[in-house]
């Protein structure tokens, strides 16, 4: 039996790869007899709005490691695919690319925009799964799922129809995060802080000074609030009308008391804007006051604003600062005022609260049990601290607003403006969705999943509504551990962005060193929750590891005088088993990087520089080194099942099984 003399992996994972799709043993149905008890794993869903990162590289490689371990071990292992529509990320990119084309969303009608969109996700679709495939994922595609498949749109239904039927979902004029730039309303994990120094404008309100940063919303004030208990105000009561000169003549103000107000900022007076301001908003629900909008949804002035109606807010507000000076109403303005304001976490652009009639969904009601079960253990974290950050997020948790103003989506129900649900609405559903949920026999087998593997910046947005919903409507957690990754980082440790330009596409790395090596690089010292520096040299590193095992096998499978065994054999075969037990504990304890590290030392460093040299000089025999080689090849496919696969395919054994995907793990 003789390898050729390289191991060229660009040769050869293809074919692979086909080799295992034919083998049918992704899907867990096909799987050998002693592959009973179920395992499953849903992948996160991949937007469909572009390529595969090193981000998405990652998450490949670590599912892919747990799927391949646990199918060794005789699970029933299935690995759900899929693929999100991604509601307003995609809806983003794609306003990007019309903007490149000098075309723009506004310009279109919603049908036309939705078929665009579609188009577009279908080819990156298609672009995805490759990419997938490249990584070496041994996912099950004949299961594979968009959230735009109808079956899930009719789960993400029949969830809202439950939820308006339990009263958890109501139709609110509430105020809202409003971007004007994408013309949509978001949910506070879709804006940002952003620390900004602005101009802090001291006004003269009638005997009152007020202090604000946005002179611009202050044309309908006619509130003026206090603290109940500032003495510097007593003698104002609550209702008092205070007649004044204001930006555009004269108004009468009402005296407003509310504990809100913080007596040490400023002057400890001030007006209130309710439509363009939460902490407004509420002052005005609580004395039931007038609202009054004076900035239009695309961030220009009101006819309130008289002559400044129709401005923007950067062109009115040195305009409203110059008039306001002119009638002695400023006084002073304090230059280096600083202060955080929101910002639209895709354009930056501030964020204007605006109220909307929405759909909202009441989040208490279904923080409570998912905190209960994280407490009981039914949802375990790896690392361990993401448990007090659900919590905390889920014991502070705020109604939800459900309805985006953009076209990309799963519209919303007998909803007469048009809207769609945040995207997040359909995948906080996607671990029983996905699995057919009600009826289905995989719903029945697989649910509770086993493991969520995710970003740990998932955690909110994505992770703790899963829990929830999975709760709400099956009565169980999705899954049973959630293991959260790190970021894939550049060589110099650095976030990836397109703006920096140091952004590293995956598949040319595996076109360059090999999938594996890639993989290796991945694992080795990736602990859960850390971010992870992505070096060239460390590929390389294991590039040269697989060209490593494939001499080692290479000159084994050519020996032609086999060695009788030696009183060794015995030893190196017990030595072996212990090695092995020990990197299934760390499997088994979602410690991949320390397995991967270990079968990496072990066959470098004794089953190479020790063993084989050894055999050389006659102290070991040819079965104890064989059984060796087999059994590491096995240990070391879930890390790198290219290279393994390969070698085990030219294995002069009674192959029983088609596939070392199959082979049980040793003992
Ligand atoms: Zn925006």
């Amino acid at each position: 039996m003789e390898l050729p003399s390289q191991y060229n992996p660009k040769e050869t994972e293809d074919k692979i790869y086909q080799l295992w799709q034919e083998s049918g043993f992704f899907n867990p149905d096909n799987l050998p007899s002693r592959h009973k008890k179920p395992f499953c794993i849903i992948m996160p869903p991949t937007n469909a709005n572009g390529n595969l990162h090193a981000g998405h590289a990652l998450v490949m490689t670590i599912e892919d490691i747990m799927t391949r371990y646990k199918r060794m071990q005789g699970y029933k292992a299935l690995w759900l695919p899929g693929l999100d529509h991604a509601g307003f990320e995609t809806q983003v990119v794609y306003e990007k690319k019309l903007e490149k084309e000098g075309r723009s969303r506004f310009k279109m009608t919603p049908q036309e925009l939705y078929k665009e969109i579609y188009d577009f996700t279908e080819t990156n679709k298609a672009n995805i799964e490759s990419q997938v495939k490249k990584m070496g994922a041994s996912c099950d595609w004949s299961r594979k799922k968009f959230t735009l498949d109808q079956d899930v749109i009719d789960t993400v239904y029949s969830t809202f129809e439950k939820f308006k039927k339990d009263g958890l979902v109501y139709r609110g004029k509430k105020i809202i995060n409003w971007c004007p730039k994408h013309q949509t309303s978001l949910s506070d994990l879709e804006t940002k802080d952003d620390e900004r120094t602005d101009k802090f404008y001291y006004l003269k309100y009638g005997p009152f000074t007020i202090a604000t940063a946005r002179p611009e919303t202050k044309f309908g004030d006619k509130y003026v609030v206090m603290h109940p208990k500032d003495k510097r105000y007593s003698q104002y009561k609550e209702g008092q009308k205070i007649d004044l000169e204001w930006i555009n003549g004269p108004i009468t103000a009402t005296v407003i008391k509310d504990e809100a107000i913080d007596m040490d900022f400023g002057t400890g007076v001030m007006t209130i804007t309710p439509w363009h301001d939460p902490v407004d908003f509420e002052i005005a629900q609580r004395h039931n006051l007038d609202k009054e909008q004076i900035i239009d949804f695309q961030g220009r002035l009101l006819p309130i604003a008289g002559e400044f109606a129709g401005m923007k807010i950067a062109e009115a507000r040195p305009k409203i600062i110059e008039k306001l000076q002119t009638k002695g109403l400023v006084e002073k303005i304090d230059e280096n005022y600083k202060h955080v304001v929101k910002v639209c976490y895709k354009c930056n652009s501030l964020i204007e609260p605006q109220i909307k009639e929405q759909w909202f969904l009441k989040m208490k009601p279904l923080a409570e049990p998912a905190i209960k079960a994280i407490k009981k253990g039914d949802v375990k974290f790896v690392p361990s601290h993401y448990k007090k950050i659900a919590l905390h997020w889920l014991n502070n948790i705020l109604d939800w607003p459900l309805s985006r103003q953009i076209v990309w989506g799963i519209p919303i129900p007998g909803d007469e403006s048009g809207d769609t649900f945040d995207t997040w609405f359909s995948s906080g559903q996607w671990p029983y969705a996905a699995l057919g949920y009600p009826k289905s026999k995989d719903f029945k087998t697989f649910y509770p999943t086993d493991v969520m593997e995710t970003g740990g910046d998932l955690i909110f947005f994505w992770v703790s509504r899963m829990i929830m919903f999975g709760l709400y409507n099956t009565g169980k957690v999705p899954f049973k551990y959630v293991y959260m990754h790190g970021l894939v980082l550049d060589s110099k440790g650095q976030k990836m962005s397109k703006s920096k330009g140091n952004v590293i596409n995956p598949l040319d790395l595996t076109e360059k060193f090999g999938t594996d090596a890639l993989r290796m690089a991945l694992v080795v010292g990736n602990t859960p929750g850390t971010s992870l520096p992505l070096d060239e040299n460390k590929i390389k590193g294991y590039r040269n590891f697989a060209n490593k095992i494939w001499n080692a096998s290479r000159f084994i499978l050519m020996q032609e005088e086999k060695r009788q065994a030696t009183k060794n054999d015995k030893k190196l075969l017990k030595e072996f088993e212990k090695i092995s037990k020990d990197i299934a504990k760390d499997m088994d304890n979602f410690r991949f990087y320390s397995a991967a590290e270990k079968i990496y030392h072990y066959f470098w460093h004794t089953f190479c520089d020790k063993i084989i040299e050894d055999y050389k000089k006659g102290e070991v025999g040819y079965d104890a080194i064989f059984e060796i080689l087999t059994k590491s090849l096995r240990v070391l496919h879930p890390f790198m099942p290219f290279i393994t696969e390969h070698i085990y395919q030219q294995l002069p054994i009674d192959k029983k099984q088609k596939s070392i995907m199959v082979e049980a793990w040793p003992k």
